[in-house]
């Protein structure tokens, strides 16, 4: 009798702890988008594995154990469809931000290279703002 109560006891504490311990961590990580669907998971893991120590243990039938277990797989994976979900738009969002900027520095680069200056005179054309055609000797006053 004495060994059955410890041993209950001794389940009990090894459950307690399994149990408690992954929510007494604190979470190193900063605020993201992903922090409460990354808290649902650790949650879900959390139960698969008390599910599964209850289970070996034998508090939980195999129907039960099953089911349990499967409603938790599910949960599981629309959680992590959601991550996939979030991080598809996140990348998304993230690779449009630099293409965009790329977009406008081209768009920089290309405004400058044809930034020539022509002669209002006899058109020709200078990467210099010249102050007198090089060609005509004509005040180069006009630049485009
Ligand atoms: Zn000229």
């Amino acid at each position: 009798m004495i060994i059955a109560v410890t041993c209950i006891v001794a389940i009990a504490v090894i459950a307690f702890v399994l149990g408690v311990r992954p929510k007494d961590l604190p979470e190193p990580e900063p605020v993201s988008p992903f922090q409460h669907l990354d808290e649902r998971k650790a949650a879900i893991y959390e139960n698969l594995r008390d599910l599964q120590f209850e289970y070996r243990v034998g508090k939980l039938s195999d129907a039960d154990y099953q089911t349990t277990k499967q409603d938790l797989q599910k949960e599981l994976a629309a959680v992590l469809a959601e991550v996939d979900k979030l991080s598809a738009s996140l990348g998304a969002t993230a690779a449009a931000k630099p293409s965009t900027a790329a977009k406008k520095s081209n768009r920089a680069a290309a405004a400058s290279e044809r930034r020539t200056f022509a002669c209002p005179t006899c058109n020709a054309t200078f990467d210099k703002d010249l102050k007198f055609c090089g060609e005509c000797g004509k005040p180069m006053k006009v630049a485009q």
